[in-house]
């Protein structure tokens, strides 16, 4: 049984997975000590549809067929071994207060480079603009699939974790439903454009531009804390033209942003010493219907502890502040900046 619930009140969801009867605090036992992410281990994990190979000046879209996996790749994609939803489930809803309905959708892993130990802060630019290619390309089939109302793009980074957790991979989930929080954002939007007839997001852009808060600006793209940072060191990184998903980079866009992410998680790195981060897409839905935000990425170095006043009460405590973060990721993302640009 995988199903989605929706809490008695409000719009808070929990996907239930499958009980492995796992106490609090125990960790989810890893089946192989290799890592099923690495080059020359592809057998480990299911066959991959999309597989970048490079053949002398140019890129190659491959797919693994039965028995023959393609080598030699740059970037690689296939679904997930232990999936958050799937394609098929027994369609059974569940009335309110008890609401529930499948977990129906598709979860993909994009393994973002063969190297174990070449994390998203250490790679070129070449690699970063193959994956935000390879990324496009796949999110752009999720949404063509029947049922997907939303696919939801995200790093979890550990330095320390399981295998395939180190392993630079981005995990692409969907959902019949746009997540909470992208709606709840599409709401303020829609509400702004109605009322005032401007995108707040592009507010927050001008806003942010050349203040306290800013970390760094590319061509096309602001890196800036957050005014409300939950978390320290907390950034998001804005398109600065209004642009409602990652589907509609241009090429030119897409390099700019390669350097951006690779400057920022580099200055990130370098600043305090490569922390666990998750990092979020939060792009527009494809369907048609829906409301549409100002596509944005957002990073959060991992928390060590929460309290009840985050759980509990909704409220963060956040013992650095946004614009001293800044500072601080200022500085070193701009000398990452300075190489990759000095070396290029
Ligand atoms: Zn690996
Ligand atoms: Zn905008
Ligand atoms: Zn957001």
């Amino acid at each position: 049984m995988v199903e989605i619930r929706k809490d008695y009140f409000t719009e808070k969801l929990s996907i239930i997975l499958p009980d492995r009867g796992l106490k609090p605090g125990q960790v989810i036992p890893q089946r192989a000590e290799k890592c099923n992410y690495c080059a020359g281990n592809e057998e480990m994990t299911p066959p991959a549809d999309l597989v970048l190979v490079r053949r002398g000046d140019t890129l190659l879209k491959q797919t693994d067929s039965e028995g023959d996996v393609v080598k030699n790749w740059s970037v690689r994609i296939f679904p997930a071994k232990s999936p958050l939803v799937v394609p098929t489930a027994p369609p059974s809803y569940g009335e309110p207060p008890h609401y529930s309905e499948p977990a129906v959708g598709y979860h993909y892993v994009l393994v973002a480079t063969p190297k174990h130990d070449q994390p998203f802060s250490k790679m070129d630019i070449e690699q970063w603009t193959n994956i935000l290619a390879s990324l496009q390309d796949k999110v752009r089939w999720l949404y063509s699939q029947k049922g997907v109302s939303y696919a939801l793009v995200y790093v979890n980074s550990e330095k320390d974790g399981p295998p395939t957790a180190v392993h630079p991979s981005i995990q692409m989930v969907t959902t019949p439903r746009v997540p909470p929080a992208v709606e709840e954002e599409a709401d303020t939007v829609q509400t702004s454009l109605n009322d005032l007839g401007v995108c707040p997001m592009c507010q927050v852009v001008t806003a942010e531009t050349g203040g306290p808060r800013q970390i760094l600006a590319t061509d096309f793209f602001l890196a800036f804390a957050p005014w409300v940072s939950t978390h320290p060191f907390e950034f998001w990184i804005y398109p600065k033209r209004h642009m409602t998903s990652l589907l509609k980079l241009s090429q030119k866009e897409m390099m700019d942003l390669a350097l951006m992410l690779r400057s920022t998680l580099g200055g990130l790195a370098r600043a305090l010493d490569s922390p666990n981060f998750t990092m979020v897409f939060h792009s527009s839905s494809e369907k048609k219907t829906t409301k549409q935000i100002h596509w944005h990425i957002e990073v959060y170095p991992k928390r060590e502890k929460w309290t009840g006043l985050e759980l509990g009460g909704g409220i963060y405590a956040n013992e650095v502040s946004p614009e001293g973060a800044a500072q601080v990721l200022g500085a070193s993302s701009r000398k990452e900046l300075a190489q990759l640009v000095g070396i290029r």
